[in-house]
């Protein structure tokens, strides 16, 4: 199993109300796998993809990595399987504007402190997403879809153990967004890079491999095609 929730709870605390987003989860990932947390909004699907992608830490419960209980690695040890083992694409990209396209795929590599042969893997990557020209644009001055290819490009850099992908479609038009689905299961095909995302979008639903679906905090299918 490369990541699992084993009983895991979350609460937020609102006010003096707290609001409970996972009511005791268990779930795991293996490697290879072509996964999405299927649910209507509400439903706890970033709060899981966020304790997976050790953006956060749940308020009970475990959260496995590569093995490792999460839970016991402090803050800087948490840092570092974040930085290296996962690759994150979130639902609003997260570029940073005034890098390059290339610049915010290789602030990936330096953030997780891999030096080698830098430049030829930033370049391969983007040409992997199709970029091959757009190397040296900003944000700014890239569509919706290339900045999400952007995005998936600075995720896989890494060779994560897991890419974690938060609605990747949800700021695309249908066309863009079947576009990033193919380049994902192409790339999960070739390389068997682990995917693991997020979507209330039929679309991406029929085309993952296993759906997981969540309502309230809990989940209530977990269907393999
Ligand atoms: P989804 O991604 O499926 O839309 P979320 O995981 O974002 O669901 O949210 C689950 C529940 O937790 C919702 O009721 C949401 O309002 C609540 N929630 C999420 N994040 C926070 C937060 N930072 N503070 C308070 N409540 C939150
Ligand atoms: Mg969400």
């Amino acid at each position: 199993m490369i990541c699992e929730l084993i009983d895991a709870r979350k609460v937020y605390p609102m006010g003096d109300l707290e609001v409970v987003a996972l009511k005791g989860v268990s779930v795991g990932v293996e490697a290879g796998e072509f996964t999405v947390f299927a649910g209507p909004s509400g439903s706890g699907k970033s709060t899981a993809l966020n304790l997976i992608g050790c953006l956060d830490r749940p308020s009970s419960g475990k959260v496995k990595v590569d093995g490792r209980d999460v839970e016991a690695l402090g803050d800087n040890a948490l840092g570092e399987v974040r930085a290296r083992r996962i690759g994150f694409i979130f639902q609003s990209f997260n570029l940073v504007p005034v890098l390059t396209a290339a610049e915010n795929v290789d602030l990936a590599l330096r953030l997780a402190g891999i030096n080698e042969g830098r430049a030829d893997r930033v370049e391969q990557s983007l040409v992997d997403v199709g970029l091959k020209d757009y190397m040296g644009r900003r944000p700014a001055q890239l569509s919706g879809g290339q900045q999400q290819r952007v995005a998936i490009a600075r995720a896989l850099v890494k060779r994560p153990a897991i890419v974690i992908a938060d609605e990747p479609t949800a700021n695309l038009d249908s066309v863009n967004a079947e576009a990033i689905l193919d380049l994902m299961r192409d790339m999960n095909e070739r390389d068997g890079a682990t995917f693991l995302f997020s979507t209330h979008d039929p679309m991406v639903m029929g085309r993952a491999r296993r759906v997981v679906r969540l309502k309230d905090g809990e989940i209530v299918a977990d269907e393999r095609k």
